[in-house]
Parts: structure tokens; sequence; C-alpha cells
């Protein structure tokens, strides 16, 4: 499958002058089948420096649908260690299809109180395991910190040798990690990113000294700044909110591009919000690269009749 396509865009969703755009998805959600997205990308620098160090097991933490956990618990993300998972929550009688995964790929469980769990590495649960485990890697919620965003500098290679010349990259952010490495790579074109999150907007400085400590010396803060644009009204209510108007959309987007599969919690409002855009004839970019970064495994936590890619 290609890692490159092209959008259709209809009137319904961008009004009647969408002549003027040109939309293409790379689709990272096609590589590494094991890992797909960005997390693969994230995880790399985290496992070289966990080898480096001699570590034995390898931890982190996620929520009971995470993308990032699901990406570590593949068995050939990182063989050869063990591995236990940080679970935001408290254990619940039936676990999730993403925890059942890792429970069948032989990751250890953990569940934690959403109160202890907020207190990152400095929780009762962070504790307990340096305690039964010697020689822990500890990786961050979402494979963040330097060492992911460094991963997301590689993968802004690959995006770039196979979709060479747009004058804007769009993507979905988090923790913004992805955000900053791609930003941070010296010959990436102007980033536009769509916060899936509510209430964000301290978050592009975080987002951009991250990358301007990443970026060779070469490269002004003054350029990363300009090549920045973060956005902040696309968060649909939050973080994992997929109100109808989003299922919606993604039903409209569907019609028109069948075999373009977007996730609920990230890509599908980042989408929205380079449409919304056209729409309002504020978007101003002719040729428009969107970076597809994963996590369609979350729609199994999505009821079916909401799920415009269910029958497939
Ligand atoms: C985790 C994730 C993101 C956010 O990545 P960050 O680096 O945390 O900003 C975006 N899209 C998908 C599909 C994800 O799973």
């Amino acid at each position: 499958m290609s890692l490159l396509t092209n959008v259709v865009l209809p009137s319904t969703l961008v009004g009647d002058n969408s002549a003027g755009y040109e939309l293409y998805v790379y689709h990272g959600e096609r590589e590494h089948p094991c890992a797909p997205g960005n997390k693969w990308h994230k995880l790399q620098h985290h496992l070289k420096a966990a080898q480096q160090q001699g570590a034995k097991t390898l931890a982190t933490f996620g929520g009971p649908y995470s993308n990032h956990l699901h990406a570590f618990g593949h068995p050939q993300v990182a063989p050869g260690f063990k591995k236990v998972a940080i679970v935001r929550g408290e254990l619940q009688p039936q676990l999730t299809p993403m925890l059942t995964d890792l429970a069948k790929h032989n990751v250890e469980l953990w569940p934690s109180t959403r109160k202890d769990y907020a207190l990152g590495m400095n929780s009762q649960r962070v504790n307990d395991i340096n305690q039964v485990n010697a020689n822990v890697y500890w990786i961050p919620e979402g494979g963040g910190g330097p060492l992911g965003a460094l991963g997301c500098v590689d993968w802004a290679n690959d995006i770039l040798s196979n979709a060479p010349q747009f004058d804007t990259w769009v993507l979905a952010a988090g923790t913004g990690t992805t955000a900053a490495g791609l930003l941070a790579h010296k010959v990436t074109p102007e980033i536009q990113v769509f916060s899936a999150l509510k209430g964000m907007a301290q978050q592009r400085n975080e987002i951009l000294e991250l990358a301007m400590s990443l970026s060779s010396s070469d490269v002004v803060s003054q350029t990363l700044d300009q090549k920045f644009v973060f956005n902040t009204d696309s968060h649909f209510g939050g973080y994992a909110k997929y109100p109808k108007e989003l299922a919606d959309f993604l039903f409209d987007v569907n019609l028109a591009n069948p075999n373009l599969h977007l996730d609920p919690v990230y890509t599908a409002k980042a989408l929205h919000g380079v449409m919304a855009r056209m729409k309002r004839q504020t978007w101003p970019y002719r040729k428009t690269l969107f970076i597809h970064t994963g996590g369609l495994q979350g729609w199994r936590g999505v009821r079916e009749a909401q799920n415009p890619y269910r029958n497939i």
C-alpha cells in the first residue's frame, strides 16, 4: 500500500473553492505493522538508551486505551526485555481490548489510582516496580521526552523522502513530542499542529523549546518559531471526546475517501481543523501534507454505530 495518497475534498466539507487546494496524506499508520504511526518512532531512541544502560526491564505508563502502551507491548518491539506497564485507573472487572493484547504479550500490568498515576516518576507504583525489578529503564508516558522527539526527527527524514515538496505539514498533538521532532528537522516546511486536548495554549512554548534543544545550532530559534503554528480550537471538548459532530465528519470524509481511515482521538480532529479552515478560506497553503500518526486500534473503545469503518 502506498505511503502517500491524495485526499478527495468534497464541497460539503471544504466549500466550493476547493480547487486551490491539494491535500495528501502520509500514511504513518501503514508503517511498521507491529506498532503503526508515531509511537514506533518515539520508542526507537528510548530502546537504544535502554540497551546501552544494560537494562533488563522496560517500564512505562498509559491509559487503558493507550496507543503508546499498545506499541510498547508488541512482541516485535524490544524483544528480549521484560516489560511492565503502569495503567491509569483502578483494575476494572474486564480488561479493555488494548490491555487484553498486552496481557497476551506477557506485559506485566500494574493498575494505579488516578491520584498516584498523576505523580508520574514520583508515584508509589514506580517505587513498587523498582523494588521488585533490578535495572529498570523508564519510558515517559506516550514515549515522550527528548529521546522520543529525536525519533521523530528521524521520522521527518523518512517522510521527506516519500513526500519532498509540500507547503505545509499537518499533524495532531497530545504531548507534542512528535510535533517537536518534526519541527526540529532542518528542512521540514511550515508545521501546523492541532491539539487533541483542551486548554493547551501554553504547550506551544514547550514544543518550541523541545524542538530548539534538538536542532543543530545553525537552525536559529526564530526560524522554528516562524514555521510553527499551534492550533487549539479543534479538540472537540477534550481528550478522547468523540461527539456526534466529529463522527458525522468522519462518515462524510469516508464517503469521498473510502481508503482513508482516521483515528477517533487525534487524526480525526486535526483533519477537521484543516478542512474547516479550507471552508472558511483561511488555509494559507496550496499543497498540504497531512501526517497520519496512527491510532486505529483506538476504535475498539468506540461504540460500533459511531465507527465509520466497522465493516472493514
Ligand atoms: C500519541 C498520538 C498522537 C500524539 O503524539 P504526541 O507525540 O504525544 O503529540 C497523535 N496521533 C496519534 C494517533 C497518537 O496515537
